[in-house]
């Protein structure tokens, strides 16, 4: 594999990171997970969008513009021969010294590396996924905006610890008020009566990509859609619960601690939007 490092393609065993990199040292950068569907960039706009919104709020200047970002994700892609697969675009702050200030770094480092995913098994995808609601709860706005894409994903990762020793794959992240705000790398949604509900951005989520394209086409097939508050109660007594993420796509909960959500099988609110999900793909009808 050949990863693209600040302006160029290396190969993998060359692309390597300062010690001094305050990515290495704090985590401080940021970045985006990009799916590739027949050789193209998945909604390539909004990621980078997102990204530098991302790197404004941490005040980190890319040394690139959008387009530029944009061809070196297709160079990379073609350098590697990707066709249908995945993109991890990071920005970290550069190389500095052991202090904290970000200032003193002053180049940031640009990577991209392309890779295949298969985030979860195909019989997930066929008969829904088991979850847990974390203990860990999830960053508040307040402390750090979790719609920054950031390179520093403990809480998330502490978050996972605890779905991976439970036994299950993903884990449902309440914020301090005790709404569910998302999952470790996914946005949630339910579906209750007919009605698919998902938590608004104020409850302290990264606001997905997948997630809006799943709003945009509950409206485009009648599914009746609310943002709203959504508390761990509401989970058990859904109908259906889903998942949502470039790299998961669109998967059925079936599971919430062990219990079942609604019959414990794949809703059919949840197929149709998986299936529409799909469909959108197929048709290419995005940038
Ligand atoms: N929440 C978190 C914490 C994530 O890391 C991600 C991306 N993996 C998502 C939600 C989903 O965002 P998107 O649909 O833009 O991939």
């Amino acid at each position: 594999m050949k990863v693209w490092m600040n302006g160029g393609l290396v190969d993998e065993k060359d692309a390597k990171l300062s010690v001094w990199d305050h990515g290495t040292l704090y985590g401080d950068g940021v970045f985006e997970g990009i799916r590739i569907y027949g050789g193209r960039i998945f909604e390539s706009q909004a990621h980078i969008d997102r990204l530098y919104e991302s790197a404004r709020h941490i005040r980190l200047a890319i040394p690139y513009t959008k387009q530029e970002l944009v061809d070196a994700l297709y160079e990379t892609l073609r350098a590697n021969g990707l066709v249908d697969g995945y993109v991890r675009l990071v920005v970290t702050r550069g190389e500095g010294t052991l202090g904290l200030n970000p200032f003193k770094c002053a180049n940031p480092s640009v990577v991209i590396i392309a890779d295949q995913i298969a985030l979860y098994p195909k019989e997930m995808y066929e008969n829904g996924m088991a979850v847990i609601i974390a203990k860990t709860l999830r960053t508040a706005s307040s402390m750090l905006s979790p719609s920054v894409k950031s390179l520093n994903y403990l809480n998330n990762i502490m978050a996972k610890i605890e779905a991976i020793d439970a036994g299950v794959a993903e884990a449902i992240m309440l914020n301090v008020e005790g709404n569910a705000a998302e999952c470790t790398g996914d946005n949630i949604f339910i579906v209750k009566d007919g009605q698919a509900i998902t938590p608004p951005p104020e409850a302290g989520m990264l606001i997905g990509i997948t997630r809006g394209l799943v709003i945009s086409l509950a409206g485009k097939l009648g599914i009746a859609l609310a943002e709203r508050n959504i508390k761990p109660e509401d989970i058990y007594a859904a109908d259906e619960c889903f998942l949502t993420g470039s790299a998961a796509e669109v998967i059925a909960v079936t599971k919430v601690d062990s219990e079942p959500i609604g019959d414990g099988k794949v809703g059919p609110i949840t197929k149709r939007l998986l299936r529409a999900y799909r469909e959108y793909i197929a048709a290419g009808n995005w940038q």
